[in-house]
């Protein structure tokens, strides 16, 4: 069994950006520069958001935090983005989600210029995804697809099940997987779906994106399977100083040993998010996926 480990990777994708930036520093090219627009004072996007803005000073991006408070009207906000989309300095930047209620996050994704949209939720970055055109991909599926094409996991023809069926994860997961190139044979699953228990046996690679806390048993693994663990489910823990532990959706030491391959929760898909996100943003300055 090979435990990838997403911390590794995630490292070493932040410090070919960081080779790169020197490169355009070196050729006096301009430097790329992220924005972030954080709304409220939510804990998790608090966290998420600062943990952006220092990859972003580790690989040499200039970057912008923007604030307001969570009173901000929607109008407000898409004045923002409306300012930050003629921006020619920002190559790019995200609106942290969740938003307040009083605000349509379709709205708020939609005023975003595609060209700009480093976190790939622009209905015309996911449309040139499903057309197999070049387009800014989520941070999330962008980090398993490196994972596997870094851990050289053979995926052409394979049988590929895919749990979960949300916008950010398991529907891209499910047409990144069946893209020519890559060549999985793809079954995506949901809270509908019957007979999951038989379905996922006969899987040479399980995604497992549900939100349910160690919900993939071993019975559920067949011998040599690939298996990537989204999931984070944050559960209560008297062995850990916060008082608190991640738990992901695979019962990892039922699973494990079965595996060829699996990503640790945490370790494992987590790490990949914000090296995708400046990834994304190196390619925008490059003008890579819009020309
Ligand atoms: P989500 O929007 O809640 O979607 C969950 C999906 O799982 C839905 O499609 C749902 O089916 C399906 N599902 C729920 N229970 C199921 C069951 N018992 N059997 C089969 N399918 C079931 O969640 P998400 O945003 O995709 O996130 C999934 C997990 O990944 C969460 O734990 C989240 O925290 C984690 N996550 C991690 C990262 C990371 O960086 N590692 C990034 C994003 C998300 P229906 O459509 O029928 O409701």
């Amino acid at each position: 069994m090979i435990l990838i480990d997403g911390k590794k990777t995630s490292e070493l994708l932040q410090s070919e950006i960081a080779e790169e930036v020197i490169t355009i520093k070196n050729n006096g090219g301009k430097i790329p520069h992220l924005a972030a627009v954080l709304v409220g004072n939510d804990g998790g996007s608090e966290t998420y958001v600062a943990g952006k803005v220092k990859a972003c000073e580790k690989v040499g991006f200039k970057s912008t935090l923007i604030r307001y408070d969570d009173t901000v009207t929607q109008d407000e906000l898409l004045k923002c983005i409306s300012q930050l989309n003629c921006d020619d300095d920002l190559d790019g930047f995200i609106v942290q989600l969740p938003l307040p209620k009083h605000i349509s996050e379709e709205k708020v994704i939609e005023a975003i210029n595609p060209h700009k949209d480093v976190d790939g939720f622009h209905p015309i970055n996911v449309g040139r995804m499903v057309a197999g055109m070049p387009a800014f991909i989520s941070a999330t599926p962008f980090g398993i697809m490196e994972l596997i094409k870094r851990y050289k996991i053979e995926t052409s023809g394979k049988n590929c099940v895919v749990i979960g069926r949300s916008n950010i994860v398991g529907r891209p997961m499910s047409i990144l997987l069946s893209q020519k190139g890559i060549d999985c044979t793809v079954t995506i699953c949901h809270s509908r779906t019957k007979n999951l228990k038989e379905v996922c046996a006969q899987a040479d690679i399980i995604v497992a994106a549900l939100g349910r806390a160690e919900f993939l048993t071993g019975d559920m693994v067949k011998e040599g399977a690939v298996v990537i663990d989204v999931g984070i489910t944050r559960v209560k823990s008297d062995k850990t100083k916060s008082g608190w532990k991640l738990l992901g959706d695979v019962k990892f030491d039922e699973v494990a040993p079965k595996c060829s391959f699996i990503t640790p929760v945490p370790g494992g898909v987590g790490p990949m998010t914000i090296a995708s996100l400046l990834y994304n943003t190196l390619l925008s300055s490059k003008k890579v996926i819009y020309k």
